[in-house]
Parts: structure tokens; C-alpha cells; sequence
């Protein structure tokens, strides 16, 4: 009889774990201050402010590490691989409804529709959203058994975000990608509010109402990132000189300067995908008119998942990205990838952004050098 309960205990966990996807340790969000985890995950102050974040801030908790990690039995029910895969979506176009033309298949766009309907589907699956910064900073906040997802949107388009005016003020035009996960915050505030904008300031940018400043400001004072996408989204493996390169994206940062001043981006989307390889160092670094950028992160155009910043072959200068589910949907889609990437190949958190947790046999792939103060749990 006593089997029999323990089994039938077992089996309603088991069932829950499913439900939600992810498990919350209660122990470990009264124990650890200042990781921020309850708060939306991956929202960063530090951007918020619009003072930029240059990959070396200080994750808060760094020193206090006082969070004793999962026990042998959590550890068992999550299999935590915080040296798992993780998605970095790469949106572009969202509108309200989408005809497939000659030129256009649909391939990147989205449809609002489509997007309420994802957000959830992302929620149940136990995936919840953190920022590149965070990514990159391997400062990772998302609950026990949860997985870490970025969102990032390429071009600036309006549907992605823009402000309408109702009744004389500025307001977020909830038919948007940016104004459907606000709602979706609101009933779902762990799901995290966070997203990349790769934006060109010499072309159109979030059309609508309002100034472009305050467009951006409106994402950034969210904890929203804006990163560079060069300042009118050339073909960079067309720009034959160094000068060309650092043109078009030391403008883009020096436009966002005097849009919002302070605000450093500190990663590039590559337009098109592509760089010339031997200018390469330029798309990382250079300076144009007295404006210097530097960039930590380079998102490709991309076609598969990324890998942890632990990873040993983690290399930020080539960021693989996840191309969102479009119209017309193709192999190495986002929905491609949810129904065929296996949860172990996956980053799955251990709830504590103190400890990094990972499979004994996978120790070799990591790099221990990108712990970054982090106390690395083998099991
Ligand atoms: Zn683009």
C-alpha cells in the first residue's frame, strides 16, 4: 500500500513538473538576496538607467555566496546542464495579418496572433526570457529546472514596437510585439520581460507617434537592450575599408548617444548575416568621428541554438541565433527547434545564479575560466 502512495506521489510530481516545465525552489529564493529572481529575470538595471553594461559589472550576490545549492534529490527531478543550449530568437517583422507574394513568403514575419499564442507555449515549456547582457555576463537568473531564452528583434520595425497617442499622451500600441509581452507580464510576471533591439538610427526606427528618443527611452526605462545593427543596414562584406565599417557602426552609436545619452550598446546584429572576414576586428572595434564602440557580441543570422557562456567553445564574436517561426514555417525554425532539440541538450538551471551545475561527464566542456566568481557544482 505504502508502494503504491509513493508511486502514486512520485507520479503527481512528476505530472506537475510537466505542467509547469520548471521547478521553483522556495528555499533558494528566501536564501539568496539580490540575484533578482522573483523580479522579472534578465530585466537589467544597469541598461535600464542607460548607463550601457560593459561586461564586467559585478553580479550582485557574487561575494556573499552563502545559497547552499539543490540537494541530491532536487538534482535528480531537474537534471540541471547549465552547460545546455540555449535560444537566442532572432524576430523580425510582426503584423496583423500576412499574404504571401512573389517576393515575400512570410519567412520573417509574425504574426501578433501567432506571437500571443507562442508566449504561453514558450511559458508551459518552462522556458523564461533573460537579457544578452545577462547571457553574455553568464549572470543567468531564471528558476530551478526553468531554461534561459533571449528574444532579439532585428531592423527597428513598428510592429515590433511603437507608441500611438491616446487622449494627448504617448502609449504603447498593444497591437506590437513589445505591447503583447507587457499584457502577457501582467498574468505571467516570471516569464521575464526582455529583448534585444538591433536597431538602424539612419533609417526608419519603431515608426509612430513620438521622437525617436522617446521611443527608445520607452524600451531602455524597461529594462528593454538596444543593440547595433549598423546605422542604415548595409551588406558589411560590401564595405570594402576599415573606414566604411567603422562608419556605419560607430554612427549608430553615436546617434544613440545623442538619442539617449550614456547609452553604450555593446553588442552588433550583422545585417544580412554577413562581415567581410578580414575587416572582421572592425565590426568588434573601431572608432568614428571621436566615437569609440566596442562590441562583446555578434549575432549571426542564424540557424541553431547557442551555446552556454561556460561552454569551452563559447565564442561570443559569433553568436548563433534561432530565426523565429515565420508565415511560412522551415527546418531550424523556432517551432522546428521546440519540437527537436531534447531537453538534456538544453541549459537547464539550477535556480541559483551563485552555482554553476553541470553533469560530471560533461566537466571537459566547459570552460573554467568563464565561471566568473561562480562556484561550479559537478554531480
Ligand atoms: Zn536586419
Amino acid at each position: 500500500m505504502a508502494k503504491s502512495i509513493k508511486a502514486f506521489s512520485a507520479l503527481i510530481l512528476f505530472l506537475l513538473f510537466l505542467v509547469t516545465g520548471c521547478m521553483e525552489n522556495p528555499r533558494l529564493q528566501k536564501d539568496s538576496p539580490g540575484t533578482g529572481r522573483a523580479a522579472a529575470p534578465g530585466t537589467t538595471q544597469s541598461n535600464a538607467s542607460g548607463s550601457g553594461s560593459d561586461g564586467s559589472r559585478k553580479i550582485p550576490g557574487e561575494a556573499e555566496n552563502t545559497v547552499k545549492g539543490l540537494d541530491a534529490a532536487d538534482i535528480a527531478k531537474i537534471k540541471p546542464n547549465e552547460n545546455g543550449k540555449i535560444m537566442v530568437v532572432m524576430f523580425h517583422n510582426f503584423v496583423q495579418s500576412f499574404t504571401p507574394t512573389k517576393h515575400d513568403d512570410g519567412q520573417y514575419t509574425t504574426t501578433f496572433g501567432d506571437f500571443e499564442k507562442l508566449l504561453p507555449q514558450l511559458y508551459e515549456k518552462g522556458y523564461r526570457l533573460i537579457s544578452v547582457s545577462d547571457y553574455l555576463n553568464n549572470n543567468i537568473s531564471v528558476p530551478a529546472g526553468c531554461i534561459p531564452m533571449v528574444f532579439t528583434f532585428d531592423d527597428g520595425t513598428a510592429g515590433q514596437f511603437n507608441l500611438v497617442e491616446e487622449n494627448g499622451k504617448l502609449e504603447i500600441n498593444k497591437k506590437s510585439a513589445v505591447g503583447i509581452m507587457e499584457e502577457f507580464n501582467k498574468t505571467h510576471p516570471d516569464f521575464g520581460l526582455a529583448g534585444t533591439f538591433y536597431v538602424n538610427l539612419g533609417l526608419q526606427t519603431f515608426a509612430g507617434k513620438g521622437t525617436l528618443s522617446e521611443r527608445l527611452k520607452y524600451l531602455t526605462d524597461r529594462g528593454f537592450e538596444i543593440g547595433n545593427h549598423t546605422y542604415t543596414h548595409i551588406y558589411l562584406n560590401e564595405a570594402k575599408s576599415a573606414d566604411a565599417i567603422q562608419k556605419e557602426i560607430g554612427e549608430n552609436q553615436k546617434k544613440m548617444y545623442e538619442l539617449i545619452p550614456g547609452y553604450r550598446m555593446v553588442s552588433l546584429a550583422l545585417p544580412f548575416g554577413q562581415a567581410p572576414k578580414e575587416l572582421q576586428g572592425y565590426v568588434a572595434k573601431g572608432e568614428y568621428q571621436g566615437v569609440g564602440y566596442e562590441n562583446a557580441a555578434i549575432m549571426e543570422v542564424g540557424w541553431d541554438p547557442a551555446l552556454s557562456p561556460v561552454s569551452k567553445n563559447f565564442n561570443p564574436l559569433s553568436i548563433h541565433r534561432v530565426r523565429a517561426s515565420g508565415i511560412k514555417p522551415v527546418n531550424a525554425d523556432l517551432a522546428w527547434w521546440l519540437k527537436n532539440l531534447p531537453r538534456e541538450d538544453q541549459y537547464v538551471s539550477d535556480g541559483n545564479s551563485d552555482t554553476i551545475t553541470i553533469p560530471k561527464s560533461k566537466e571537459g566542456d566547459i570552460d573554467k575560466n568563464r565561471l566568473n566568481g561562480k562556484k561550479l557544482v559537478l554531480y
